[in-house]
């Protein structure tokens, strides 16, 4: 068994891609777009490191963007065998795709309209009907049940608890093994049940998103969202919550439910301003199989956190433009997550100038976002060609990271069978190093650090 490394390596944390060579098969684990900026974008045209063609099957681990972005383009591009996800995974991925073809052709159209004349036209990365195109290769799987995906060569998934449907990818042939672990989520995660103690197995390819460095306790952290609401309700202003549209904006839902009544909710309206999280959440309703046990209880209760009797979900783009007639009272979780895009710049236009209102960011904010910029606290932003002053409070609340830490990644590392040898991709040359040194100090173990091309033999 030889795995050959081609995105998320070498100190990048997007573009997951792993070439895996076994019984003279080659199957792709994840096909992920690298993302930030428009190097990203050339980047993600580029021919691929290996003949889309020669792929005998691809096996993904969860719907995110940065591990499933390139497939459209990979079956565009000649890649013909079956494409196996978890069943929720399956759910999701024309819900993301849509949206990413939604906006490359919006981008391609944009600069289309803005290049000098007699420059070449600029093609879209791909275009929706690619998208369905490669939905008719989905073959959903169930966790813990082996599948052989080609002859000689099984998967088997296990819960990585990292977004619905996330999966660990367990790969067997010729008598070897390897567990790739995709994203690796949080124990106690609300929603999802805890990432699934590692097989005995001969290599683990392992994410280090944050080998580095350890989160906030998450009970602090929910308390100090519950300070936070009571604070605003003082003021009487809104609360605008930047938030990504899967797995965030449900894991707010579902504080939200928990803490109805501790947190006097049911004085505020509450907005769900997003399409693309309303689709994501009704996928969760589909799945709720998938919920832990705690989960479950909360779904059993009275006040359900999808169907909060004050939550309103706006779809269509008047929707959204009614909130901005509102100027107190109004919860709104929109996207985009780092505020970077999507209809949550809106509520920030209407929002930021006034010391009433209160905008809260629950999630990482990468430089040169609109985010990271409120963030650091600036006072003046720049937005739909205006100057705003920002009065607004701003909040950090850390700790609701959907990717385990330094410590759960030991933790859960220790709990393997056999403690095999280990490659580190998806994290920054920081973390992966801080992890590759922990994980050898308390276990022993031979750690490698993946490279782009390079190969290790299983
Ligand atoms: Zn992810």
């Amino acid at each position: 068994m030889r795995i050959e490394f081609h995105g998320a390596a070498g100190g990048e944390v997007t573009g997951s891609c792993h070439l895996v060579e076994v019984a003279g098969k080659r199957i792709l684990l994840d096909c992920g777009m690298v993302q930030g900026g428009r190097e990203a974008d050339a980047r993600n045209a580029e021919p691929f490191a290996f003949d889309p063609a020669s792929i005998d099957a691809l096996v993904i681990s969860h719907a995110h963007i940065d591990h499933i972005g390139r497939v459209p383009l990979l079956v565009k591009r000649g890649f013909k065998g079956p494409v196996y996800a978890q069943a929720a995974t399956c759910d999701l991925f024309p819900i993301m795709l849509l949206d990413a073809a939604s906006l490359s052709e919006h981008n391609a159209e944009r600069e289309n309209r803005e290049h000098a004349p007699g420059q070449p036209d600029v093609a879209p990365l791909y275009t929706a009907a690619d998208v369905t195109a490669a939905q008719q290769q989905l073959h959903p799987l169930a966790y813990e049940v082996d599948t052989e995906i080609l002859p000689g060569v099984t998967v088997r998934l296990h819960e990585a608890g990292h977004i619905l449907g996330s999966a660990m990818i367990e790969l067997r042939a010729d008598g070897r093994s390897m567990l790739f672990t995709g994203d690796v989520g949080m124990r106690g995660t609300p929603i999802l049940r805890d990432p699934a103690s590692p097989p005995r197995t001969d290599l683990i390819l392992m994410e280090s998103t944050y080998g580095d460095r350890n989160h906030k306790d998450r009970a602090a952290t929910v308390a100090e969202l519950g300070q936070i609401l009571a604070a605003a309700q003082a003021d009487g202003g809104n609360v605008v919550i930047p938030a990504f549209a899967v797995g965030r904006s449900q894991e707010l839902l579902y504080w939200f439910a928990e803490h109805f009544e501790d947190w006097n909710l049911a004085k505020w309206t509450i907005f769900l301003d997003s399409p693309m999280a309303a689709k994501v959440t009704a996928v969760y309703d589909r799945h709720e199989e998938l919920f832990d046990a705690e989960a479950a209880a909360v779904w059993r209760g009275r006040i359900k956190p999808f169907k909060l009797p004050n939550l309103r979900v706006s779809e269509s783009v008047d929707d959204s433009k009614a909130i901005n007639r509102i100027h107190g009272g109004a919860i709104i979780i929109a996207g985009s997550g780092m505020a970077n895009g999507g209809r949550v710049r809106h509520h920030l236009e209407n929002n930021l100038a006034y010391a009433r209102n209160h905008v809260i960011f629950v999630g990482y904010q990468a430089a040169g976002t609109l985010g990271r910029l409120l963030v650091n606290g600036v006072k003046q932003v720049r937005m739909f060609g205006g100057e705003i002053s920002v009065h607004a409070h701003i909040h950090t609340v850390g700790g609701l990271s959907a990717h385990a830490d330094q410590q759960s990644l030991l933790d859960w590392y220790g709990t393997s069978p056999n403690h095999p040898p280990v490659a580190l991709a998806h994290g920054e040359n920081p973390a992966r190093e801080a992890l590759a040194a922990s994980l050898k100090q308390r276990f022993g173990v031979a750690v490698t650090l993946s490279q782009p091309g390079m190969q290790l033999d299983v």
